[in-house]
């Protein structure tokens, strides 16, 4: 083969496993032709379709010359609550399911991420964090391989996730606040993840943990707005305890339960949202 011929070989072959053909050409076929029709609407002037809607007398389109793209500003972590990162990566193929994450990271520290960080992945669904009823618009979701009851979390794919984290820190200035995980959002109905080292993330500046010595809580300390003020929805004060639990308890998870030792928890946790 002649040097060029080569060369073009190789760029082929590039271009090829950097687009994710092969096995996943279908699928990869669906999310180009996606991409494209959200294109049209993004590249729309003068847009049509909004303004419309208003019920104003005299409207005028007049585009501005100083805009950007929205960017996400929390970050949803899930278990798979699945035996493999296949198992997910079909699940996300599938219509049906109609779910998706922006990445899933597999037991032995693979990221693969499936939705660009600047689209609404299908992660979050119905839920309230503060006064945000719609997580997918506003936040990354991760789903990190696990089968949700008893599965080790291995430090090879904490330290991938740590790394992850880090650059959508950066990338879009995200508060150390808004690492979330999908119970926190909707603990009505989730419970990922769980037994999840919150600690080690905390550390590295990713979401809050509590203090090494924790002090009382002053004499009428009300849970529930302790709760409400880190971003809990408290309409269902018992679901929202078992979240809290879930996240930095980590024991007796399945009882609202709040014991002194807890309450002190809450409280040293409720202070750092002040
Ligand atoms: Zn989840």
């Amino acid at each position: 083969m002649k040097a060029h011929s080569i060369l073009s070989a190789i760029t082929a072959l590039l271009i090829f496993s950097s687009c994710g053909g092969g096995k996943y050409a279908t699928t990869e076929k669906v999310y180009k032709k996606k991409a494209k029709q959200f294109a049209e609407v993004y590249k729309e002037s003068p847009v049509t379709g909004q303004l419309e809607k208003i019920n104003a007398a005299d409207k005028e389109w007049i585009a501005s010359i100083n805009f950007g793209v929205r960017k996400p500003n929390y970050v949803m972590i899930h278990h798979t609550a699945q035996n493999s990162l296949e198992q997910t990566v079909k699940t996300f193929h599938s219509e049906r399911a109609g779910v998706s994450s922006h990445y899933v990271i597999g037991r032995d520290g693979k990221i693969v991420q499936m939705v660009n960080d600047y689209y609404r992945g299908h992660h979050a669904g119905l839920g309230k964090w503060g006064n945000d009823t719609d997580l997918n618009s506003s936040s990354i979701g991760i789903e990190l391989d696990n089968n949700g009851t008893t599965d080790p979390w291995p430090e090879i794919q904490v330290d991938a996730l740590v790394q992850l984290l880090a650059y959508l820190k950066d990338a879009y200035k995200i508060p150390q606040a808004n690492f979330i995980g999908h119970m926190d959002y909707a603990p009505t109905r989730k419970n990922d993840p769980s037994r999840f080292p919150w600690k080690t993330l905390a550390e590295e500046g990713f979401g809050f943990w509590y203090e090494d010595y924790l002090e009382n809580p002053p004499l009428g300390f009300d849970p529930r707005l302790a709760l409400r003020i880190i971003g809990y929805d408290v309409k269902n004060l018992d679901a929202a305890i078992k979240a809290f639990k879930i996240h930095y308890i980590q024991k007796d998870t399945t009882t609202a339960n709040l014991n002194e030792e807890d309450l002190k928890i809450l409280y040293s946790i409720f202070k750092k949202f002040l």
